[in-house]
């Protein structure tokens, strides 16, 4: 628990060594760059990030934050180099001290144990996360029995099913559907993670409905808008790519998720990468176009890195795929927007520049 000493389930943010130039070998077409949009930061990445900012800038470092405040290695080192301790659990963090939970959000036990050490918690769930809770602890309240669709261990999930843990069940894919055990058929809803493949998720509840015909769909989509709208993109750019590049961390759902949905709709082939340093050579051989898009928890520098690699490597020529304009925004947290001076409240979130 100490800067560049993260707890032993985060991932320790590095920095991969630096690779020679990428040399431009002829493969037999014109070499091109596929560049998917919408990429990079969501509204609810921006406003996490900048929350931890603001709170250094406002109380000074240090700032403790709760698992990684987004699930990439290199926001994670740069706020670690500016002050922030990221640890795994509320008891690490001295009395008193300013807490931020992370964009995944949490269950209302943890918000308990921070309250019971006395911290200053400042909660930069993102909204669209805790519009999931609130649908959860709705239909607990309303006695359904809740399938939530997400992927066991994660973050956002642990903190969901913390608001209705006796009213839950965890769908982890469509084969889990077959083997899964229900109080009252008569009585199911299901909810989902945000980050989720829009495809994988709707063979599972085509499943889960064969199985039950009286589900309850939520109200709406709890997949958010920024996870669909990178998975649409990266569909219009792997067809024509013989490879695809994704920047995100291991542990970024969303990231690993455009992957597969590359693999899925035709890539010949896809990887992600944290830093454009990790792209190898032998990846180019005898591919024209490369497709590029980036997990919602990216920063626009590491993008454009990579195409300053690929350029290297002799891919000039980028053009842009665009499937969707974004302008959403979302305010800063209330804790935030109470203690600054000024009027914080009205600074513009989501729409600063990305480089
Ligand atoms: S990926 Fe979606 S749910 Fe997650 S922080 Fe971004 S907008 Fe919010």
């Amino acid at each position: 628990m100490s800067n560049g000493a993260l707890g032993t389930t985060l991932e320790t943010p590095h920095v991969p060594a630096p690779r020679g130039r990428l040399r431009d070998e002829p493969v037999g077409a014109p070499k091109r760059v596929l560049l998917a949009a919408p990429r990079g930061y969501c509204a609810g990445v921006d406003r996490a990030v900048i929350a931890v900012e603001k709170a250094l800038e406002n109380y000074g470092a240090p700032v403790y934050v709760r698992k990684q405040i987004v699930h990439n290695v290199h926001v994670v080192s740069e706020l670690e180099r500016r002050g922030a301790i990221f640890v795994d659990e509320v008891e690490e963090v001295p009395t008193g001290s300013h807490l931020v939970f992370s964009a995944h959000g949490v269950s209302p036990m943890v918000v308990q144990s921070a309250a019971e050490r006395e911290l200053q918690a400042i909660d930069a769930t993102c909204p669209l996360v805790t519009k999931v809770h609130r649908e959860a602890t709705r239909f607990a309240k309303q006695d359904l029995q809740i399938l939530l669709i997400g992927h066991a261990g994660h973050e956002e999930v642990e903190g969901t099913m913390g608001h209705a843990p006796e009213r839950t069940i965890l769908v982890n894919s469509p084969d889990d559907v077959a083997r899964l055990e229900v109080d009252d058929p008569e009585n199911l809803v299901w909810i989902s993670q945000t980050t989720l493949s829009v495809d994988e998720t709707m063979e599972t509840v085509r499943r889960l409905r064969e199985r039950f015909p009286k589900l309850q769909d939520p109200p709406s989509d709890d997949i958010c808008y920024a996870t669909q709208n990178r998975q649409v993109a990266i569909k219009k750019v792997a067809p024509q790519a013989d490879l695809v590049i994704v920047v995100g961390s291991a542990n970024s759902s969303n990231s690993v998720r455009l992957v597969e949905v590359a693999l899925e709709h035709g890539a010949r082939a896809a990887h992600r990468i944290d830093y454009s340093s990790e792209i190898r050579q032998e990846w180019l051989d005898g591919v024209a176009t490369v497709g590029v898009t980036s997990g919602a928890s990216v920063p626009e520098v590491l993008v454009q890195e990579v195409l300053a690699d690929l350029a290297d490597a002799g891919y000039l020529a980028v053009e842009e795929v665009r499937t969707a304009e974004e302008d959403l925004m979302f305010s800063l947290p209330k804790e935030l927007r109470r203690d600054a001076s000024g009027n914080a409240d009205a600074r513009a979130l989501g729409g600063r520049a990305r480089a």
